[in-house]
């Protein structure tokens, strides 16, 4: 008994990698994306105590320190060798290589898109301006906090447009006479609607994606993997759904082209049921009511449709 104990302890201390080597991950402190990045790590298996204002906390399960951080450092934490992956917007990241002038940022690699803090950096005006298109903006001036992406997109549109870069509440700057239009993140849109502002132009699409850094040793690079690996089953699982239901059995080839991205069910015979089977498959798409319906009238009975936890190929 005594003896398998300190075997576990053993164990959860290889596993955590003290005095080996560990990954540096910086994620968002707080705001919106912070929340969903723990999250994540926690559907991962990754545990850690995080105590109010901490900076850094290392995992106690996995080689992973965890550097809470404000989302615009995230780039420039991952270009230089404070951390090797980061968990940040793209649009932060794009903002940031076409600004600053390090060329290490330049070399940060997006790995994975993480389905998460989708948004997009739109181009809104007042009710009131006649948008008959980007050159409608020639001469203007546009408030926003993303002068990067913004001049980037000007350029390429041959709009000679002025730029007034603004840190925060830019939805405000046409009321307040600072600007004609903005170029802000837009999710839902009811901040431009509060503020009497229409999107007219979206310029960039974003999602919070992990990042790595171009300096990663080959054991660093191992425990990535293992990340990844854990993000991907992670995202599987949240997408897909089991579905499990009765069918019969001249039915089956048509029930299965009904259930979305499934190739080969599981079929099972049922106790004194020779004309029924149940089928059994991991769909890769939601599953609707639509679709529930679709096959019950291909003859499906007693459809179940079940959330999945964990995957891994
Ligand atoms: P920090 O204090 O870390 O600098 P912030 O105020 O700059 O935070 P947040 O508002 O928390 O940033 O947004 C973080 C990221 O969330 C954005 O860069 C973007 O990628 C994503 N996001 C998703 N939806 C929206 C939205 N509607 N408005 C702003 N950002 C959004
Ligand atoms: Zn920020």
């Amino acid at each position: 008994m005594s003896k398998n104990v300190s075997e576990n302890k053993n164990d959860s201390i290889k596993e955590s990698g003290e005095g080996k080597t560990r990954l540096k991950l910086a994620i968002q402190k707080s705001g919106r994306l912070a929340e969903e990045s723990k999250e994540l790590l926690d559907k991962c298996g990754i545990s850690f105590n995080k105590s109010k204002d901490q900076l850094f906390c290392a995992a106690q399960n996995f080689p992973l320190d965890v550097f809470f951080v404000r989302d615009d450092d995230i780039p420039a934490f991952v270009a230089s060798k404070v951390c090797q992956v980061g968990i940040v917007g793209q649009n932060v990241l794009n903002e940031e290589n076409i600004l600053s002038r390090n060329q290490k940022l330049r070399m940060v690699e997006e790995i994975l898109p993480l389905g998460f803090g989708r948004c997009r950096l739109s181009l809104a005006v007042p009710h009131g301006f006649e948008y008959q298109g980007p050159h409608s903006l020639q001469g203007k001036i546009i408030a926003t906090s993303y002068q990067g992406i913004l001049s980037h997109y000007i350029a390429q549109q041959n709009i000679g447009a002025e730029i007034v870069d603004m840190r925060g509440s830019v939805e405000i700057a046409p009321r307040i006479g600072m600007a004609d239009a903005i170029c802000d993140l837009v999710s839902s849109g009811a901040t431009l609607a509060v503020n009497g502002l229409k999107e007219v132009e979206t310029i960039f699409q974003s999602e919070a994606v992990l990042i790595r850094s171009p300096d990663i040793t080959a054991q660093q690079n191992d425990i990535l993997n293992r990340l990844i690996t854990r993000i991907t089953g992670v995202m599987q699982a949240q997408s897909s759904k089991y579905i499990m239901l009765h069918c019969p059995v001249e039915r089956v080839e048509q029930i299965r082209r009904v259930i979305p991205g499934c190739d080969s069910p599981t079929i099972l015979a049922l106790q004194g049921r020779s004309d029924t089977v149940a089928v059994h498959a991991v769909c890769n798409e939601g599953i609707f009511w639509e679709t529930m319906e679709q096959l019950k009238s291909q003859g499906a009975s007693d459809i179940l449709v079940l959330p999945i936890e964990k995957m891994l190929d």
